[in-house]
């Protein structure tokens, strides 16, 4: 076969993608993909309202018919793999399906279109919704208070560890650093960083786990925080996390988890009742809300009783008479961290599924995503390297070790995996595992996807011993296949610049900047 297949793989032969010129390129002047009435009210000129304001210059938009632009779109995102095509195994981030019930819900008149602005009187049900969502995620981590503002998990971090700081502070010792283990997310000593504390690195153990004796060591009177990720990025469920929590309060420091992983452990314990202080959940992975793109996301922080007074401005609250409203006098406030009260949609969605599934289908949904990872292991381990022998939880890390006497990487395992239809999985990562394979199949996928997936990364492994240029090469379905990664991400063009002989792009006949 062309692309150099030693089976024939089961789930795509080729990438059917068609041609498609940028909408500048396709534009030809006049051409409208709305029809309007003839106008019957008198012409009023913009300047009249706006004054100095309008702009009598558009600049050079596309101008396109209905059907041209609808096709435009249309084609450009069958150059995109989603999670409505097929497994998207991304570990870390938790791609799973979004069900098509939350965007129901979500597109409700009265949901869709309420405002912001919108009196309290008349957003008796938007803050019903916060309300509940906030007491589901209560019932879920085992936390006193929460914060739904937060728009991602790197921001719920960043509150988590406001809400920490103050409470330092407010006992007249603001401390000196953070400690952090070697497995935790990237964001994690970034937030530490920007909170102004110093970093320090915890080893972990052979079990990927923390390395308790080197943390006794560690903490001191200048401790503010350990911020946990939990289960690891290596998928490993930290055992020792009363012991952990013990050791840090009786130095007066608080225990942070990120619960970006909360996939693996919704349903099954909580953290408030093993030692949590505060932490932030990632509703755009394990509670479904779509992600991805830049998209809007969602970092709820969840934390103990003692630090609810330092919650970000306003909280939601209800009077005697039953009737919900914004509380925004509350003088240990860290303040706001978002405008208005988060990205409601996204809680409109977590709402929904997690109604949508009870307290029975979140428990499952956890069984099945660590049952999923397992399956994977289970079935490649005799191929892939396992770096450490702790279970798996929700994801699975092997690493690239028994390729790379072939010269092929993760990274090269991950182009050929395209071919095969996959999204990759997310290479490189976690740093403790060189030449790692981060693999999370989530809970959405049947035994025939994952057979599908299982499939192609044996036949992958084939290869490497086989044919090892081939992997080298791939991705070889696609439209382009190898991009230089290095130039694209250090000097990326991102405008579009009009060919010298066509259209000028302005009047000025300006050139556009290339960043
Ligand atoms: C995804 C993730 C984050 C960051 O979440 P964002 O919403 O991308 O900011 C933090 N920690 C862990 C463990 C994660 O998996």
């Amino acid at each position: 076969m062309a692309n150099g297949f030693i089976g024939t793989p089961r789930k795509v032969t080729a990438h059917l993608t068609q041609n498609e010129a940028l909408s500048f390129e396709k534009s030809s002047p006049g051409k409208k993909a709305y029809r309007l009435p003839p106008l019957d009210v008198p012409e009023v000129d913009p300047a009249s309202l706006l004054g100095e304001a309008a702009r009598e210059d558009t600049g050079v938009l596309p101008e396109l018919s209905e059907i041209e632009i609808i096709r435009h779109f249309t084609r450009l995102s069958t150059w995109n793999y989603a999670i409505d095509l097929g497994m998207y195994p991304l570990g870390s981030c938790t791609m799973k399906y979004n069900p098509r019930v939350n965007e129901f819900v979500s597109r409700l008149e009265g949901i869709a279109e309420a405002h912001p602005y919108q009196p309290e009187s008349l957003s008796q049900g938007s803050l019903a919704i916060i309300r509940q969502l906030q007491d589901c995620l209560l019932e879920i981590t085992g936390m006193d208070a929460i914060t739904l503002q937060p728009a991602a998990g790197a921001h719920g971090e960043f509150t988590g560890i406001l809400l920490a700081r103050a409470y330092h502070q407010s006992k007249g010792n603001p401390r000196k650093h953070v400690l952090i283990p070697d497995s935790a997310h990237g964001t994690n000593p970034a937030t530490a960083a920007v909170c102004g504390y110093e970093v320090i690195n915890i080893k972990s153990n052979a079990q990927g786990g923390v390395d308790v004796a080197a943390l006794e060591q560690l903490v001191t009177e200048e401790t503010a925080v350990l911020m946990l990720t939990n289960p690891s990025t290596i998928g490993v469920f930290e055992h020792q996390i009363h012991k952990i929590a013990d050791i840090l309060h009786a130095k007066g420091a608080l225990l942070y988890m990120d619960g970006a992983n909360m996939n693996a452990l919704c349903g099954k314990t909580r953290p408030g009742d093993f030692g949590v202080d505060v932490m932030h959940l990632n509703l755009h992975k394990t509670f479904s809300t779509p992600h991805g793109g830049g998209g809007p996301g969602s970092g709820p922080v969840a934390c103990k009783k003692i630090l609810e007074p330092f919650l970000p401005v306003p909280v939601v609250e209800q009077d005697g008479d039953g009737v919900l409203h914004f509380n925004y006098d509350r003088p240990d406030s860290v303040g706001r961290v978002r405008m208005f009260y988060g990205n409601f949609g996204m809680f409109v969605r977590a709402l929904a599924y997690i109604l949508a599934n009870g307290p029975d289908g979140l428990r499952q949904t956890t069984e099945d995503a660590v049952l999923n990872a397992n399956y994977i292991r289970k079935k490649l381990e005799d191929l892939y390297e396992l770096p450490y022998p702790t279970p798996s939880m929700h994801e699975v890390v092997f690493s690239d070790k028994r390729q790379t006497k072939n010269g092929i990487k993760t990274g090269d395992i991950a182009k050929r995996l395209i071919d095969y239809g996959f999204h990759p999985y997310t290479t490189s990562f976690p740093l403790i595992v060189p030449g790692a394979l981060m693999i999370e199949p989530t809970e959405s996928e049947s035994r025939e996807e994952l057979d599908l997936f299982i499939d192609a990364m044996r036949q992958i492994a084939r290869e490497a011993d086989e044919n090892p240029q081939l992997i080298l090469d791939a991705p070889h379905s696609t439209r382009v296949s190898r991009l230089d990664e290095t130039t694209a991400a250090r000097k990326p063009v991102l405008r579009w610049k009009a060919p010298a002989a066509s259209t000028p792009l302005a009047p000025d006949n300006s050139p556009a900047k290339e960043w």
